[in-house]
Parts: structure tokens; C-alpha cells; sequence
């Protein structure tokens, strides 16, 4: 019953039955989620449409609909597809289109607060002399394409005539022009996250397969099993794409099975949940057998080797890094002969490692600072000043096996059986197996003497002991030396504003409004205002990074106190940067607002001091709100 057969484009759209949708009526779902309020309702929204795709169109254009619903063009770890446009350019889009001054779409613009609508009021009243075509779901998806890839000195008129090309063809009496802005500039602002999609992709596909195979209602407990399905298969494999294929292929209940790690696929990153003392991770893990590693402080690397020799290395944002660490790649080549004797060398693997910057000739570990100085662009590897030596702590694949459900002692045999370490260069992460209070404590003080932040506590055996991909993990314990007086972790949060520098600051800003991403909502929701712990020359390299990503409004998405004028900063930003920040401790605050709904007053950071700008984090993987409150609530006396 599944025809899979694949998409038309939207030539033949007029008479193929797998034909792509109205644009229109992708808009009109969103409108309608934009006025919900429901989690729920949101998310039955979003299955019902979907539901609505697999009954009547093909599994690409579902694949299409819902990178549209999540504002994306396809998966993470593929380059120079983001969208995120400035508002100049779209003003001066809406304005060649529609004839208008860009002073007076500028001038709307700050009174609505949406360029979306603003465009979408501009488009009224405008004559007509002939009905264009109607935007379709293809054209759209293939035009954002086109213009998130467009570079170089003539992208710019590139993207707006491609811009003005399908606002023209929006429909008067339709939104389509709202919302086409809105995506143009990277943020739906519908109250839709990420986490809606895929529980709503997982119900539409229990509700598929009930309908087309026993006709019978779906229980619950079998679309909560589909979602945790789907969100394993995504942390797996984080491609729509490929997820949508072989749920439609095979039945939402069989997608693991087809949806296992696969070397050139980075996966979703294991996380670690912060502690605050030896006591309590002992607490934790309490009769059972636990391993404590370096925390090293370098860059997460994802090793991957592709079973045609490749050798590709991803961030802890899935981004291909290939290019910045090709001495990396060296060096993996390397490790990557097996041991001498052993019939033949590794095939494919996915190995889970820290970049740390080596200083070769005193042979020791350099701080996270040295290995910032990096260039990232552009990179020889004959001109490398500033050397890396690679700390694995996780092998996670290896000859087509995926080991992530083995455990973590297993996993460990067979990196160490299988791999060579090499001074300076490829190193197994320093391992301790101890439950004695006072054997930690040294361990924990030796970590630091040897330049690390402090130790993961991992779980060793069992099926907790298991690589959870994506997975914020109470198997997983980092105990941070530094941090142990404070909250216990620091804390990364977006940039959204800024304070004009006075004195000494004068020409940079002299403060910032800092935010945590609210992943229910899409919100960013303020938490403080930090001042200290910047260089000076800090401060020039953020100023020269966020001035460009001024904006003249606070996006509607922006939640912050309108009344206070602490609490409101003299410019904002486009979100593009985390800064890594520590604190005193949380308290309620009657100006900040994370985690607002849950507390009626918001948490904010008491003495925030910056520790460096992370960007190795994407935008919404950040310290979001439920950390905040996580953070909050974890704190001994809460009053
Ligand atoms: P952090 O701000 O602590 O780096 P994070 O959100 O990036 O936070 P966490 O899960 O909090 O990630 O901490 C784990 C990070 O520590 C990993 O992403 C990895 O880059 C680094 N790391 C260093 N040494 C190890 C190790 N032995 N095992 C696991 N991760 C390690």
C-alpha cells in the first residue's frame, strides 16, 4: 500500500496524484499553531497535517514539509544551508517588490515588530494584472535552497530577486508572504520547537499505519512508543530525510532496525549532568561499578571513518570539521593501522574524542585558550603552530557494528585492542576506577594539575552503562573543579543585547542581556545582565562579531521585562553567539524570565562572570530554561 514513488517537481504538479502541496496550505497550519496556545493542540496540529501528507502525497514531500516546519533545508551536518537573512536585505526585497521606500517598511517594521507582516500589508492593495502562479511547497523548498547557497558578489541581488520572485507570487488573501519572511529570516516564530515536530511525526505515522493496516483507533501507549522510536532513530540518525523513508518503507515500529549508526552521519552527542561534589556522585552510583575520566577542556570531536577509507571529524554541533583539523585527519589515519600482527586494518568506525591543543615540546596539555587561537577557516596543515593531540574516551562503532548497546566496559576493550595510541597525538582519556572518597579527591586535584576542567563519572557496567546518543545522562556525571563552589556547572546562554560602553568601554558595549532558549516555546527568555570577566580585547572581538547582527527591534520570540530599564539593553541582537558563564548561585528575580511560566517570577544569575564566547554550541543547544530551573531547584537551600 506505501507508493513510494518519488516527487514530482512542480512542473507536472497540475496532474500527478503525488503532486506537491499549496504553499498555502503549509501557511495556513502555521497560522493556526500560531494561535494556539495548547501544547497538545499544537502537536495534533502538526500530526494531523502530517497525517494528511502521508494519505494523499509521497514521503519526500513530507521530508519537505517538515524541514519547513522547522525552518531548516536539510540535516544539521550539511554545510551552507542556513537561512537567516538580515533585515536590510529583506527590507530592501520587500521594498523593490512592492514599491515602497525602504524608510517606510522601516518605519512599519518598528511598529509591528514583524517584518512578516509587514510584507504581508504591503502586499495588499497592490494592483494585479495578472494572477501569477500559485506558490507550491516544491518551489519554495527548492528557492530557500538556492538562497541559503547563494555567495560570493553577486549573491546578494541573487537573493533578492529570487525573494521578490516569490513574493510576488504569494496570494493576497493568504499569510504566505508572512510567514515566507519569517522563514527567510531563520525563525518561524509559531511556538513551535524542534521536539513538536517529532512527537508529531511520530503520531502521524501510528496514526498511518492504523488507519491503512487494521483500520483500528491507535492506543496511546503505542503512539508514546513510536515517539520514543522516532527520537532514537533521530539521535541516531539525525536526517528526516532518511527517517522518513524508512518509517514509510517499514513501518514506524521497525525504524531502529533500520536506523542504526552509519559512519558520515555524525550522531547526536552523549551528554553529562552536572554534580556538585564527590559526595554526590557517590550518592549516584551507590553499589555500582563506576569509572572516572579527565574532563579534558578542547573541543569535541566526532572521529568518523567511512568504510572507503574517508576519514571525516564532526563538532558537538555536527558541523564538519574536517577541513580545520586536516592534521587531525593525519593523525587519525594513523591510529587508524591496526595493531601490528592483526589481519587487517579498521574498516569503519565512529570514535568519540576531545581535541585538546599539545605542547609538543614539554609534552603536556595546553589550555582551552591556546587551542581557540586556531584559525578556522582555511587551514594548511604545514603552517599548524599550534598542535592537537586527541583524547578518545568512547569507540561507538567499529566494522560495521554499532556498539552502543554494549557496555561501557566492553566498549572500552575494544578501543584499546583495536587502536594505538601515539604520544602527543592519539591518546586513550586517563581512567580511574575507584570508589573511595579520598582516591577521588586526589584524582579530581591530579585532573586539574594536568590542565583538565575536572572528571566525568561514567557508569561501567550494565545497560545504564550503554551510549545514550543526544542524551543529557545521569550515567554520565561531570564534576567540574573549578565550578564546585558555585552551581556546580557553568552555564551557556545566548547574547540578545547589549550596553553601550561608558569610560574605559567606550566604542564596544559595555554590559550584555543574556538569555536561555525556552525549547518548549522558541523562546529566549533574559536571565541577566553580565558585565565581568571580559578582556579587553574580549571586548573588541565581540563587538566586532555582534555589531553586524544589530538589529533595530527585539524579536517577538525575545521574552524580557518591558518596564525595567536594567532589564531592557540599549541594543539587540540577532541570537548568533553563547557565552560560557558562571554564577554565584540562581534566585527568583522580578526582571528576568526564565522559567517564568513554571516560577510566576523568572531565574536569573546572581554575579555572572563570562568565561569565553562557545561556538562550538548551535544557537538552541545552550543551558535552555528547564536547566536553569534544573540548576535552580538543585541548589541546597532554595527559601
Ligand atoms: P560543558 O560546558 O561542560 O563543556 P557541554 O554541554 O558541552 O558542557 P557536557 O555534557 O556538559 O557538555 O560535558 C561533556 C563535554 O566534556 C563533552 O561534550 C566533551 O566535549 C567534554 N569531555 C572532555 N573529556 C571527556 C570525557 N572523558 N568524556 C566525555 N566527555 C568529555
Amino acid at each position: 500500500t506505501n507508493d513510494a514513488t518519488s516527487a514530482t517537481n512542480s512542473t507536472n504538479s497540475a496532474t500527478s496524484t503525488t503532486s506537491s502541496m499549496p504553499y498555502a496550505r503549509v501557511t495556513a497550519v502555521f497560522e493556526s499553531i500560531e494561535h494556539e496556545s495548547s501544547r497538545l493542540k499544537i502537536t495534533a496540529l502538526v500530526a494531523d497535517f502530517f497525517l494528511h501528507i502521508l494519505n494523499t502525497s509521497t514521503p519526500e514531500n513530507l521530508t519537505k514539509i517538515v524541514y519547513l516546519f522547522i525552518n531548516r533545508l536539510g540535516p544539521d551536518y550539511e554545510p551552507d544551508l542556513e537561512l537567516g537573512l538580515g533585515e536590510t536585505l529583506l527590507i530592501k526585497a520587500i521594498s523593490e517588490c512592492y514599491g515602497r521606500p525602504p524608510a517606510k517598511i522601516k518605519k512599519d517594521y518598528q511598529k509591528v515588530g514583524d517584518l512578516g507582516l509587514v510584507a504581508q500589508n504591503s502586499r495588499s492593495g497592490q494592483p494585479t494584472m495578472f494572477k501569477p502562479v500559485a506558490l507550491d511547497v516544491d518551489t519554495v523548498f527548492d528557492n530557500l535552497t538556492k538562497i541559503a547557497k547563494s555567495t560570493g558578489k553577486d549573491s546578494q541581488a541573487k537573493k533578492i530577486a529570487l525573494i521578490k520572485k516569490m513574493l510576488t507570487a504569494c496570494d493576497l488573501k493568504s499569510n504566505e508572504a508572512k510567514f515566507l519572511i519569517r522563514s527567510l529570516e531563520g525563525k518561524l516564530r509559531i511556538g513551535l520547537a524542534e521536539k513538536t515536530v517529532l512527537i508529531g511525526l511520530a503520531q502521524a505515522f501510528v496514526a498511518y499505519e492504523g488507519s491503512s493496516k487494521v483500520g483500528k483507533t491507535i492506543k496511546t501507549a503505542n503512539t508514546a512508543t513510536a515517539e520514543e522510536v522516532v527520537r532514537e532513530a533521530f539521535s541516531q540518525v539525525p536526517n528526516y530525510e532518511i527517517i522518513i523513508k524508512h518509517a514509510y518503507a517499514h513501518g514506524i515500529f521497525n525504524l531502529l532496525d533500520h536506523c542504526q549508526l552509519t559512519p558520515g552521519i555524525p550522531l547526536k552527542p552523549m551528554l553529562a549532568k552536572p554534580t556538585k561534589s564527590i559526595s554526590e556522585v557517590l550518592d549516584r552510583f551507590q553499589g555500582e561499578e563506576f569509572t572516572c575520566e579527565y574532563k579534558y577542556d578542547g573541543e569535541r570531536a566526532q572521529v568518523h571513518m567511512l568504510s572507503d577509507g574517508l576519514v571525516r571529524i564532526y563538532s558537538r554541533n555536527s558541523e564538519d570539521m574536517s577541513q580545520r583539523y586536516p592534521d587531525l585527519i593525519s593523525i587519525a589515519k594513523d591510529f587508524l593501522k591496526k595493531q601490528e600482527g592483526a589481519d587487517n586494518n579498521v574498516s569503519s568506525m565512529i570514535l568519540d574524542c576531545e581535541a585538546v591543543a599539545w605542547d609538543r615540546v614539554n609534552k603536556k596539555i595546553l589550555p582551552f585558550q591556546v587551542l581557540s587561537t586556531r584559525k578556522r577557516k582555511g587551514v594548511d596543515e604545514k603552517d599548524i603552530t599550534v598542535h592537537i593531540c586527541l583524547f578518545a574516551f568512547d569507540l561507538l562503532y567499529l566494522d560495521n557494528v554499532s556498539l552502543i548497546t554494549k557496555s561501557l566496559k566492553e566498549r572500552r576493550q575494544v578501543m584499546t585492542e583495536n587502536l594505538i595510541p601515539i604520544e602527543g597525538k592519539f591518546q586513550f582519556a586517563t581512567a580511574k576506577n575507584s570508589s573511595n572518597l579520598d582516591e577521588l579527591q586526589q584524582f579530581l586535584d591530579q585532573s586539574v594539575k594536568d590542565a583538565c576542567e575536572g572528571l566525568m563519572v561514567k557508569m561501567l557496567n550494565g545497560n545504564e552503562s550503554y551510549y545514550e546518543p543526544s542524551k543529557r545522562s545521569r550515567n554520565w556525571l561531570k564534576l567540574k573543579k573549578d565550578y564546585l563552589a558555585g552551581v556546580g556547572d557553568s552555564l551557556d546562554l545566548v547574547v540578545i543585547g547589549a550596553y553601550i560602553g561608558k569610560g574605559k568601554r567606550t566604542g564596544s558595549y559595555g554590559g550584555f542581556l543574556l538569555a536561555s532558549y525556552n525549547s518548549d516555546t522558541g523562546e529566549y527568555e533574559t536571565t541577566c545582565k553580565i558585565g565581568t570577566g571580559f578582556s579587553d580585547e574580549d571586548l573588541v572581538q565581540i563587538h566586532a562579531k555582534l555589531h553586524p547582527t544589530e538589529i533595530s527591534q527585539p524579536k517577538p520570540y525575545f521574552v524580557y521585562d518591558t518596564t525595567n530599564s536594567n532589564a531592557k539593553p540599549d541594543v539587540w541582537f540577532e541570537p548568533s553567539m553563547i557565552f560560557e558563564v558562571l554564577t554565584a548561585d540562581l534566585s527568583l528575580s522580578p526582571i528576568y524570565k526564565a522559567g517564568h511560566q513554571q516560577y510566576g517570577k523568572g531565574i536569573s544569575l546572581r554575579f555572572p562572570r563570562f568565561l569565553r564566547i562557545r561556538d562550538d554550541k548551535g544557537i538552541e543547544d545552550g543551558t535552555n530554561s528547564e536547566q536553569v530551573a534544573e540548576f535552580y531547584e538543585r541548589q541546597a537551600n532554595i527559601n
